[in-house]
């Protein structure tokens, strides 16, 4: 497994395309490092309902959430 490479320009993980009031959602988890931010745009937030992840309940295990608690689709990691 070779070394995932952080992209260091913040965009939304779900249309990949806006960076407008970019909200964390969740937590990648890696096998091989400290996973990274899921980061949601305000447009994404709304059209998926999604939790911040301040908002999490305990035990949430920072995988995205919709607003109802049910766990959302994480979009792909891949570019
Ligand atoms: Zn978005």
């Amino acid at each position: 497994m070779h070394e995932v490479v952080r992209v260091e320009v913040d965009a939304c993980s779900w249309c990949r395309k806006s960076a407008d009031g970019l909200v964390v959602v969740g937590i990648y988890h890696s096998d091989s490092g400290p996973g990274w931010d899921i980061l949601a745009c305000s447009w994404c937030m709304r059209l998926h309902d999604l939790l911040p992840l301040d908002a999490h309940p305990k035990g949430s295990w920072c995988i995205p959430r919709h607003r109802d608690g049910t766990p959302a689709a994480i979009p792909s990691a891949e570019p």
